[in-house]
């Protein structure tokens, strides 16, 4: 489903990713674990070139993209599969709920605002915001609001959905709602990458665990395999902090 090789990105002289290889599977959940500064929320936004990578190849669902010869309609593509969730949300403040989730159905995927008012809807229904319809973000609660993030990203239906610390931004009482409804989300069968400092949670959703640090992938393997019986001793240092 994913395949990124060779994936360097620097910010002039800076060197911050070096060299990622990564394969993800259909259906799988994978979460990256490491330190502050390693690369990952880079190598999130690479993927989807909001942070285009300096070089490297690229491949979302068999479109195989080279980041340095990538065309307009190859990066408009790319973006179109993946559905990216931020820690600080990025809702449009002066839209309503339903008109967050709505707005990249209308605007970006063309769909007709009556279909699109009804596939939101039933997108805002399934994280528990049938309620919170007109309401705007300012009031909302953090986790109401990262719900609504989440939703938006859903309604696009990509083909791989991108989270980037979604519960880093939360008062510790609403991190669970939000961890909830990524649970749910991966059950149904999305293919999922997900940045995260909750290691309980990450132990319990993934399929795959990257770990980073200093722009390499320094290990990976299942859940059980990192958390148990790491090889690298940076990656045993960092999840003993989960146990
Ligand atoms: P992480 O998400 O693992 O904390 P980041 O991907 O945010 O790490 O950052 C990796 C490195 O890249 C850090 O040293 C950071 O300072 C640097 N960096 C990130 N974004 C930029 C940017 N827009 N310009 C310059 N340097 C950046
Ligand atoms: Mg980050």
């Amino acid at each position: 489903m994913i395949q990124l090789e060779k994936l360097h990105k620097y910010f002039g002289q800076h060197h911050v990713l070096k060299g990622i290889d990564l394969t993800v599977q259909q259906g799988k959940v994978v979460a990256i674990l490491g330190p502050s500064g390693s690369g990952k929320s880079t190598l999130l936004r690479s993927i989807n070139f909001l942070e285009p990578a300096t070089s490297g190849i690229i491949e979302v669902q068999g479109k195989r993209v080279d980041v340095e010869a990538a065309s307009k309609a190859e990066i408009q593509a790319l973006r179109i599969s993946t559905g990216m969730v931020f820690q600080q949300y990025n809702l449009f403040k002066n839209l309503t709920v339903l008109q967050n989730v709505m707005i990249g159905l209308t605007d970006v995927k063309k769909v007709n605002p009556k279909e699109a008012r009804e596939t939101s809807i039933s997108i805002l229904e399934k994280v528990g915001l049938q309620d919170r319809l007109h309401h705007y973000p300012s009031h909302l609660s953090g986790g109401q609001q990262q719900r609504v993030g989440i939703a938006r990203a859903l309604a696009l239906k990509p083909e791989v959905l991108l989270f980037d610390e979604p519960t880093s931004s939360l008062d510790p009482e609403l991190v669970n709602e939000v961890l909830m409804v990524i649970q749910q989300v991966a059950k149904e069968g999305n293919t999922m990458l997900i940045v995260t400092h909750e290691l309980q949670f990450a132990r319990e959703i993934a399929d795959q665990i990257v770990f980073m640090e200093d722009g390499r992938i320094v290990e990976t393997g299942t859940a059980e395999q990192i958390f148990t019986n790491p090889v690298q001793e940076r990656t045993r240092q960092f999840v003993s902090k989960a146990l």
